[in-house]
């Protein structure tokens, strides 16, 4: 359904009958049958405009910005071109009033600011390093944060970061090197994953885990141990004092990381405009989803009674069940989204919806990306 929709297959008797089928074009409802009458006219599909909120401000945002496909296709325009990009470098500062290495315990985190999507979430990490002092209090000794610098933005990046950068500026507590990271994937890449799988080329972030392993060896491999401790507890539920000094220190990093992925540039109107367009693809989909079902529904209904098409020389398109033929069976329509997904990045359109139509539409893809080679091949031979 969302393949046809997005790739404009759908049929309505107005478009049969431009194109010679027998039928007088009219919706069920006396008016003429065209895609904007079922999604925003019709009185059968009523309800799915109240549902779905779509009042005053969404027509008044049709009316305002007529072109987007958005409307009848549920598309939206790639939104992320004025987006500022992330900061290139990972600046970093350190707590002045504290130390300036890590004397305590490292407790890391990563964090990330405008998880929208992958091209607009920036990130963001910390450490904080903690000890009791010599009246047996829990003491921050030392506080460094930053932005995660890279195009490269995401969470578990900064999360790995975060355990290098104590691992560069720690010294050791009682004889080791003791970090604790809320990251379950650090902490399995740590202890469950070999050096040489994690490091490998191939891997996910192994630039990264190259360096922490460069460090973590000169340190001595043996004295460095990763912890995992459970993110955002209350101190309410502190078992002991040890306890207790893992919620704070979890706690202080985690603020301190988003402090860190504030510091990258964020257009916040752009960002508030981004969700504002997904927000309204998202409703605007759902909504002519159900229009065009309820529609589907009707024609079904019609079919049996229905005189067959006029003339064969028409292409294979249509019945009067065409909506049907074009939702469930007709290979136009999966040339069309496959040729949609290919044109994406000049067409404009938006990456979750292409990935939406590439996990649906993925084995005739194969099928067209095979021929298009072959395509490719032979002009490359003839020419
Ligand atoms: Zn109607």
């Amino acid at each position: 359904m969302l393949r046809t929709i997005c790739a404009h297959g759908v049929w309505p008797k107005f478009r049969l009958h431009e194109a010679g089928y027998q039928t007088d074009g009219k919706c069920k409802c006396g008016e003429v049958d065209t895609l904007t009458h079922r999604l925003y006219h019709c009185p059968i599909t009523h309800e799915f405009r109240l549902q779905y909120n779509r009042g005053p401000e969404v027509m008044q945002a049709r009316a305002d910005q007529p072109h987007l496909c958005c409307w009848t296709n549920g598309l939206v325009p790639w939104p992320f071109d004025g987006l500022p990009p992330p900061l290139d470098l990972s600046p970093c500062y350190w707590n002045s009033s504290m130390e300036s290495h890590f004397s305590g315990i490292g407790f890391g985190d990563g964090s990330g600011l405008f998880g929208l999507s992958t091209k607009t979430l920036r990130c963001g990490w910390s450490v904080v390093s903690s000890r009791f002092n010599s009246s047996g209090q829990i003491e921050h000794t030392a506080e460094l944060y930053g932005a995660f610098g890279g195009m490269h933005q995401e969470v578990n990046r900064a999360e790995i970061y975060a355990s290098l950068m104590y691992l560069t500026h720690a010294v050791p507590y009682e004889g080791k090197y003791t970090y604790y990271s809320d990251s379950s994937y650090l902490v399995d890449g740590w202890w469950l994953k070999p050096k040489s799988l994690v490091c490998s080329g191939w891997a996910l972030h192994s630039d990264l885990w190259r360096k922490i392993y460069k460090v973590a060896e000169e340190l001595g491999l043996e004295s460095v141990e990763v912890f995992k401790v459970a993110a955002h507890r209350s101190i309410r539920t502190a078992v002991d004092m040890y306890d207790s000094l893992k919620i704070l220190s979890n706690g202080r990093a985690d603020e301190l990381a988003k402090k860190g992925a504030g510091l990258h540039p964020c257009n916040q109107l752009l960002y508030d405009s981004i969700t504002q367009l997904k927000y309204l693809a998202v409703v605007n989909a759902k909504c002519i989803t159900r229009c065009m079902l309820k529609h589907i529904e009707l024609l079904e209904q019609e079919t049996l009674e229905r005189v067959p098409i006029e003339s064969k020389a028409k292409p294979d398109v249509g019945s009067f069940a065409a909506d049907t033929h074009f939702f469930v069976a007709c290979p136009m329509v999966l040339t069309d989204v496959f040729i949609v997904s290919l044109l994406r990045p000049w067409a404009g359109l938006h990456p979750s919806v292409v990935e939406a139509y590439q996990s649906l539409g993925t084995r005739s893809g194969l099928w067209l990306m095979f021929i298009f080679v072959l395509v490719v091949a032979h002009i490359a031979a003839v020419g």
